[in-house]
């Protein structure tokens, strides 16, 4: 798979904008913590070898630390798009950490399969 280190990186950015976006929005720590993940993520992708990319392991292991942010009416999501054809999204639902992967590129709304949350929507900005 040699689009994983990209993945990597655009979860990273990801991170970092949505870290932003709660520290502005939402809450400034839960803004940090998202931010600093972001950021963590984004050296790793520029530093680790393309074959170390994001297994189900690391998603896996990434998800505790989302069980532990407050629930501050939003909820916790990862979503990362791949760069090459064939698009694909694949979304992690932080309140469940169900793992969900959608053709094409991030939909404009979101709602969980496994536990029916709405973990966004375009509509709400
Ligand atoms: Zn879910």
């Amino acid at each position: 798979m040699k689009n994983r280190r990209e993945n990597f990186l655009i979860s990273g950015i990801v991170l970092i904008v949505f870290g932003a976006l709660f520290s502005l929005g939402v809450n400034i720590a839960m803004g940090g913590v998202v931010g600093i993940s972001g950021i963590v993520c984004f050296i790793i992708g520029m530093s680790v070898p393309s074959q170390m990319g994001m297994s189900p392991e690391a998603v896996a292991e990434w998800k505790p630390s989302m069980e532990r942010l407050p629930d501050a009416g939003r909820f916790m999501y990862r979503v990362d798009v791949t760069i090459d054809e064939p698009i694909k999204s694949t979304i992690l639902c932080g309140p469940c950490g169900n793992l969900e992967t959608v053709d094409g590129p991030r939909p404009s709304e979101y709602t969980c399969q496994e536990c029916g949350k709405l973990l966004w929507s375009s509509e709400e900005e």
